[in-house]
């Protein structure tokens, strides 16, 4: 068995879905909510990425939560509670069934508004358009995601055994973008450009980088199933990630002009990195 670990990469997709809020009245919030690096004149909202948003919503993260040890690159929880499973190789999957499908079960908490359903659905159907992965609410399984709004946007790496925690909190995290991501994590996949042959694809400028965050920039021993690099992925840092002063801490090495990192949609290559991962006929049926 492959012993590296199967966290792949990602993109992410945001929708800024629904919101009713006008283009002012979402300036000013993010003015007066942004850290430092994250001043509007740098970023304005229809530029930011949903590991932008991400960040975001977790800088401003409050609350102690009982069961995570410690958070991973802003938004991979770790524990080294009683579960604490080691996602290596195929480990951490979500089993295959007989029909070819890979099927997540979920609850959803009744905290959440009908809006805050259709977002964090709309996230799902991004997954399951073009791959086998299909999410079904929890009748008996015994894996399953408990989709709550906790404190910030985050989710555990790949599928842990039994009741899962992922937290999207209503409303920093509502963005459907936001959810695919964080389920791309739960798929067992880890960030872009923590990849282990990033370096020859993006620079990362540390010193730009605010303080105490460099871990997050930490590279991962990645299974890539021989796929490319992929800028435009759902789980790509925007280019001024945990900036310090609005200065970028990403470049891309290759293609100075191309886009880095998304919020709308799962990249052709996130689709096909779920379905390599999960030996996923690929067929019309998606
Ligand atoms: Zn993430």
């Amino acid at each position: 068995m492959d012993v590296t670990v199967t966290s792949l990469l990602c993109v992410m997709v945001l929708y800024i879905c629904d919101t009713s809020a006008t283009p002012a009245q979402l300036n000013s919030w993010i003015h007066n909510r942004l850290p430092r690096g994250y001043s509007d004149d740098r970023i304005i909202r229809s530029d930011m990425t949903a590991t932008d948003q991400i960040i975001e919503a977790n800088e401003f993260r409050t609350a102690q939560i009982p069961e995570v040890t410690s958070f991973r690159d802003g938004d991979i929880a770790v524990t080294t509670g009683g579960h604490s499973k080691v996602c290596f190789a195929r480990s951490c999957q979500w089993s295959k069934s007989v029909d070819g499908h890979v099927y997540v079960a979920y609850r959803l908490s009744s905290d959440y508004s009908s809006l805050d359903q259709r977002i964090i659905k709309t996230g799902m159907d991004q997954i399951e358009s073009g791959t086998c992965v299909r999410f079904v609410p929890r009748t008996h399984e015994r894996d399953y995601l408990d989709i709550q709004p906790q404190s910030g946007c985050w989710s555990y790496l790949g599928q842990r055994g039994g009741r899962q925690t992922l937290s999207l909190q209503s409303p920093d995290c509502m963005w459907s973008g936001v959810a695919t991501h964080e389920f791309m994590h739960a798929l067992g996949f880890v960030h872009e450009q923590s990849r282990v042959d990033r370096d020859q694809y993006v620079t990362v400028i540390w010193d730009n980088i605010l303080k105490g965050h460099a871990k997050s920039f930490e590279k991962f021993k990645t299974n890539n199933l021989d796929t490319p690099y992929d800028y435009e992925s759902i789980m790509h840092f925007g280019m001024y990630a945990y900036s310090e002063e609005g200065d970028p801490t990403i470049i891309p090495k290759r293609n100075k002009i191309v886009k880095v990192g998304q919020r709308t949609s799962l990249s052709a290559l996130d689709k096909m990195k779920i379905n390599k991962l999960y030996n996923c006929e690929i067929s019309e049926d998606y």
